[in-house]
């Protein structure tokens, strides 16, 4: 068995041949940067989210779900430092037209041509908006470039409405929007694109204990999503990439095709969000610790995860092609917990009452399982169009069935083939994908 090359090209080619994503408003020749998740696509990111706000609220006492607005009021970017801060200097070459980060560039040429670079100029990366329909500075509103804010502000409504005492967390789903400079690596970097975020509040001087905590639950989930250990690191901030509000940053990243780079950010931001909407609101943020009898503003710990970048993280590290009999087979191994169809259901061929039979099969899992009807072409074929989708089960109704009520169970990495009772399959596939 043999780990390919992944090139990037293969998985945007797999992605949408089999429709997991499309490049946005293709007929119309596309949008840079942008793309839509197909049949197989929706139900993966469905799933991801779904398995860390599992893990993240479900399975914690201390954590509560948000689902703020994506529209805020326009003081809230002031406070959080986006509308003056969140820029990244750029630069243009006047020869080939290019454009670059400032920041990612060395010496004082294009790096694209060789041509002359203007001056950097500063660009801000938020989407800005209207509301209502006068077009004046007054309506200007931006479209969230994080969901963040939204929990920060509802720090107050969270914890009185679910009495929950300092350290808890608040955690939250949504979408997000920056005008990046330089997007692409496919869905690395979009400009809309989804976060999953938690924010910890805890009080100060626990915060340190706090934040090593959250790394390593975070680097475990990752685990848990069964992505490859040596493919994952933690990055350490040094000084010089601080955020201005955090006292302490790692990266999660992941050795992609077009090397290491971030998959979520955990920070320690201090009282740095807290103390700022204080002041801009005018509305007291404190806590009251009703058994140190103690008030103040609590630290907050940040873990930001993008979605898309995970999904992309699990094609990236499922990929996989290898030669069985001459033939190229392309299996996608993503964990049963998430793959977006959890059994293909056959009928080994179209008579003798198995299509009747593998039909009744479909009808009792799909209840539970998101589970795939196919009777088209060999079994073989058959078989590999499943694997390219990551589909870790496919169940053949066969001669034998109707003598045992037995099926042929396929399994996608081993491809063993063993027989099991129709009775027993739910068992099988709630425990494959169970969390
Ligand atoms: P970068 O330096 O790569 O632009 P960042 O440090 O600005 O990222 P954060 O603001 O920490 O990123 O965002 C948290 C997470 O949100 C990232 O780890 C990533 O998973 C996701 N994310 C951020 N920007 C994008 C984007 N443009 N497209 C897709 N996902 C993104």
């Amino acid at each position: 068995m043999g780990v390919t090359d992944t090139t990037m090209d293969k998985l945007v080619s797999l992605s949408k041949r089999r429709g997991f994503v499309f490049p946005s408003s293709e007929i119309y020749g596309g949008i840079n940067a942008c793309w839509d998740y197909g049949p197989l696509g929706v139900k993966l990111k469905n799933k991801i989210k779904r398995f860390w706000w599992h893990a993240m609220t479900q399975l914690r006492d201390d954590v509560e779900g948000l689902d703020a607005a994506i529209l805020m009021h326009p003081r809230v970017w002031e406070a959080s430092g986006h509308v003056a801060a969140f820029s990244d200097p750029l630069v243009d070459c006047k020869k080939c037209k290019q454009r670059h980060r400032a920041d990612e560039i060395e010496g004082p040429r294009c790096p694209n041509c060789g041509g002359e670079l203007t001056d950097p100029r500063q660009f801000n990366l938020m989407f800005k908006t209207f509301m209502g329909p006068v077009e004046d500075e007054a309506s200007v509103i931006y479209l969230r470039p994080e969901t963040a804010q939204g929990i920060y502000v509802n720090f107050d409504n969270v914890r009185q409405s679910s009495r929950q005492k300092v350290p808890f967390g608040i955690a939250q789903i949504g979408k997000a929007f920056r005008n990046e400079i330089t997007p692409g690596n496919f869905i690395f970097r979009t400009l809309e694109f989804e976060q999953m975020e938690m924010q910890f509040f805890v009080r100060p001087g626990t915060d340190e204990t706090w934040f090593e905590y959250w790394r390593e639950q975070r680097m475990q989930w990752y685990g848990q999503l069964g992505l490859k250990p040596e493919r994952l690191r933690f990055h350490p901030h040094g000084q010089d990439e601080l955020a201005h509000y955090a006292k302490a940053a790692f990266d999660i990243q992941y050795e992609f095709p077009f090397g290491w780079k971030e998959l979520e950010g955990i920070h320690n931001r201090t009282n740095f969000d807290l103390t700022r909407h204080q002041e801009f609101s005018a509305k007291k943020l404190e806590y009251f610790d009703e058994e140190t009898k103690e008030r103040y503003l609590p630290y907050i710990i940040e873990t930001s995860a993008g979605c898309d970048r995970t999904l992309l993280t699990c094609l990236v590290d499922g990929y996989d092609e290898e030669t069985i009999e001459g033939e190229t087979r392309f299996v996608m191994r993503l964990s049963p917990k998430i793959a977006p169809v959890t059994a293909g259901i056959f009928p080994l061929v179209k008579r003798d009452g198995m299509p009747e039979t593998a039909h009744g099969i479909v009808d009792m899992l799909r209840k539970r399982f998101d589970v795939f009807y196919d009777e088209s072409g060999a079994i073989g074929r058959r078989y590999r169009r499943q694997d390219e989708a990551g589909t870790p089960f496919c169940l053949t109704v066969d001669s034998q069935t109707r003598e045992d009520e037995t099926v042929t169970v396929r399994e996608r990495d081993p491809m063993t083939q063993t027989r099991v009772k129709i009775a027993d399959l739910t068992r099988l596939l709630e425990e494959a994908t169970a969390f």
